[in-house]
């Protein structure tokens, strides 16, 4: 196996090119992270956003995440209706998505 960056030769099991660094399984290497934001979605969003938002920050299902806050809304006897009025408030929007290039 050859470094295709560089030409090194490497061994197999090696998941990094020795002299410049670069991967050679890009498929077994994680890639970086994106930083996690919570922000207020604007693509996909029903009401504020704030459902979306937060189903996309946990990795959850946005509908399942609706019906968690409905049902909180339920219990709580509407508190949860102004915790989501807060969220809203206090959440930062989304990068809004750029508009096409005419
Ligand atoms: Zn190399």
């Amino acid at each position: 196996m050859y470094c295709t960056q560089c030409g090194l030769q490497l061994e197999d099991s090696d998941l990094y090119c020795a002299r410049c660094g670069h991967p050679t399984r890009p498929d077994l290497v994680r890639p970086v992270a994106k930083p996690r934001r919570l922000t207020r979605a604007v693509r996909g969003k029903k009401l504020g956003g704030v459902c979306a938002g937060f189903a996309r920050y946990l990795d959850m299902d946005v509908t399942l995440m609706r019906i968690l806050w409905l049902a909180l809304l339920f219990v709580s006897g509407g508190i949860v209706g102004l915790v989501y009025l807060g969220a809203w408030i206090i959440m930062p929007r989304e990068d809004e998505p750029k508009p096409a290039a005419t």
